[in-house]
Formats: C-alpha cells, sequence, structure tokens
C-alpha cells in the first residue's frame, strides 16, 4: 500500500509551494492539486475560466467538480501521492467542507498535515500574489480561518483514523518544511 499524504492550509499559508517541494524531494511521488483538478472539469463544462472563480458557483455545482476531482485522485496507485487541497472553502452559502466523508474516503488518506502560518505571514503572501483573487480580509478574520482549519482537521482524522500533523511554515522556512515533513513521510514507509 502507498503512502497518501492530504496537505492542508487556509490560502496564503505557503501550502502550494510546501508540496511542491515534497513532491520533488520524494521519489516516485505524484502531486495531486486539487483545485486544479477541478479546475479542468469545469472549464470542460464551461462552468468557470479560471480557479479562483470556482469557490462563487453554487455549492450544488462545485460539489460535482469536487466529486470528480476525488474520483481522479482514488485511481492514483503511485507510491506517494501527496494532495494539496482545503479544510473547507468559503462560498456565498457558508463555510463548506473540502473533504466531506465521501470525499475524503475516496482519497484514503494516510497522512494529514496541516500548514499554518501567522496571520501577519499570511496576510503578506496573500496580497503579494498577484496571480489569484484571494478574498481580502482582516488579521483578527484569518486567526479565525485557522481555527476553524483545526477544527475541520480533527474531524478528517477522526472520520479515516489518519494521523494529523499540524505543521508551521515560517517565513523563509518552506526548504526545511519540505524537507521534514518528507523525512516523516519515508519512516512512515519503512
Ligand atoms: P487552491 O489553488 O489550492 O487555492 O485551490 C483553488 C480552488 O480549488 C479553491 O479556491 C477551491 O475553490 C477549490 N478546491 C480545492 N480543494 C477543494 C476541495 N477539497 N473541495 C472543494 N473545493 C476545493
Ligand atoms: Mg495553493
Amino acid at each position: 500500500m502507498g503512502l497518501r499524504a492530504v496537505v492542508l492550509g487556509i490560502p496564503g499559508v505557503g501550502k502550494t509551494t510546501v508540496v511542491d517541494k515534497m513532491v520533488s524531494g520524494y521519489k516516485g511521488a505524484k502531486l495531486a492539486n486539487f483545485g486544479t483538478l477541478m479546475l479542468e472539469t469545469g472549464v470542460a463544462m464551461k462552468l468557470v475560466k479560471h480557479r479562483d472563480e470556482m469557490r462563487k458557483l453554487p455549492v450544488e455545482k462545485q460539489r460535482r467538480l469536487q466529486r470528480a476531482a476525488a474520483a481522479r485522485i482514488a485511481g492514483m496507485k503511485e507510491k506517494l501521492v501527496v494532495i494539496d487541497t482545503h479544510l473547507f472553502i468559503r462560498t456565498p452559502e457558508g463555510f463548506w467542507p473540502g473533504l466531506p466523508f465521501e470525499v475524503v474516503r475516496a482519497m484514503k488518506p494516510t497522512h494529514l498535515i496541516l500548514i499554518e502560518a501567522t496571520p501577519e505571514e499570511i496576510a503578506a503572501r496573500r496580497a503579494s500574489d498577484t496571480t489569484r483573487y484571494r478574498d481580502a480580509v482582516t488579521k483578527e478574520t484569518l486567526a479565525e480561518e485557522l481555527a476553524l482549519a483545526r477544527s475541520f482537521l480533527t474531524a478528517s482524522s477522526t472520520l479515516t483514523g489518519a494521523p494529523m500533523a499540524i505543521v508551521r511554515n515560517a517565513q523563509g522556512k518552506q526548504d526545511e518544511v519540505a524537507e521534514g515533513l518528507v523525512k516523516m513521510l519515508e519512516g512512515a514507509s519503512r
């Protein structure tokens, strides 16, 4: 049985950077960017053009894209699959789970990894990322989102039985964070 690490974190914690470094640091690892897989279906269905439009769609439309992405990830058989995704999505209808039961069950995670940063670091990263349409929020809201992520994380861990690791991604420490996670996963496959 291969390893399946689901890497989570609110937008702006530096998740994608850490995930990409993990995949290049582990021989035979495969990247599954959940948002990219959803976007491919969304574009094919002519629902959206950009990844940041998806969270504004009616939740029932987002759910179709979410299920399609989960099904594709469920079919990946590499030694390590690293999944870049979210615990919850801020939609106009409220916070919506990124890993509802049927989705997390299909993905069969062996490890749940939450990436965190301080509200200050997150605000700075969101402001400097010009490729994305990030929601502008206050530091208080970011602190609430960080707490909400931990609470959704415990639910996923309990549903799947996968251990949850919480990792702080301080400014400039992405390489160390990724290396530490690769070591942890190498230890798990011995
Ligand atoms: P990202 O590039 O990781 O910020 O993901 C882009 C978008 O993909 C997010 O803003 C969500 O709309 C969507 N997305 C990613 N993962 C999930 C998930 N597990 N469930 C629902 N939507 C997701
Ligand atoms: Mg990302």
